[in-house]
């Protein structure tokens, strides 16, 4: 046997990442906010079997890309991919890449495409939340006011998309949870346990790296 599963782990395996007070990233702001700074404060090493599940949704993005430029397909043309953008706020940096750009045959507009790969698109019948909040930010960053969230099954590549319409009061959102981060990580406060005092995001911290963490801040009175 050659055991090509510890093959595809070691191949995949990478160093704990150490993230920097100050750079921020908008694929977490829509996740727990206790969360993404525990992963700041005390970063740990991802999973192997996460890392598999992002390089999965990686070779997924890659494949919308490369259906999105076949010629097979004149009526949408890929005008960018993987497109990195900065935003400046005081004195913190936000930093991320729009999965593609694109422009519509006949049409003048260019529309942002935020590819996320899920294991059921029958179960949905919207956008999440999370996911609208990073392409609010990406409209925002780039002034294209026009995006989609397309979700495609992991399994059966079955898609569903979904329009987002501009918001700009969903950006004053986002970036309102951005500075609170921000200040948290500074001041080295921990903020709520927002996905725990939520019934529609307690299901994150089933997923949550920081379980133990987060009830020793509850302890602990924070
Ligand atoms: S356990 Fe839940 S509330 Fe606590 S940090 Fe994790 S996601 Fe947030």
């Amino acid at each position: 046997m050659i055991g090509f599963g510890d093959m595809i782990t070691r191949h995949l395996a990478r160093e704990k990442r150490t993230k920097d007070v100050g750079r921020y990233y908008p694929s977490e702001i829509g996740g727990c906010l206790r969360k993404v700074w525990f992963s700041y404060r005390f970063p740990k090493d991802v999973d192997p079997e996460v890392i598999k599940i992002f390089h999965l949704g990686n070779m997924i993005h890659d494949f919308v890309a490369e259906v999105m430029k076949s010629e097979k397909n004149p009526e949408v043309t890929l005008v960018g991919e993987e497109v990195p953008f900065t935003i400046e706020d005081g004195d913190f940096t936000i930093s991320g890449r729009i999965d593609d750009i694109v422009m519509l045959e006949g049409e003048d507009e260019k529309i942002l495409v935020e590819v996320k790969s899920t294991k059921m698109t029958d179960i949905l019948d919207g956008p999440k939340d999370e996911h609208v909040m990073q392409l609010q930010l990406y409209m925002y960053a780039m002034k294209i006011f026009r995006g989609i969230v397309l979700y495609i099954e992991k399994n059966t590549l079955k898609t569903k998309e979904f329009e987002v319409k501009y918001d700009q009061n969903s950006v004053n959102e986002v970036m309102k949870r951005f500075r609170a981060l921000h200040a948290n990580l500074k001041a080295e406060t921990v903020p709520p346990a927002e996905a725990k005092e939520n019934p529609d995001k307690r299901w994150m911290c089933k997923y949550c790296d920081y379980l133990e963490e987060c009830q020793r801040a509850e302890i602990d009175g924070n």
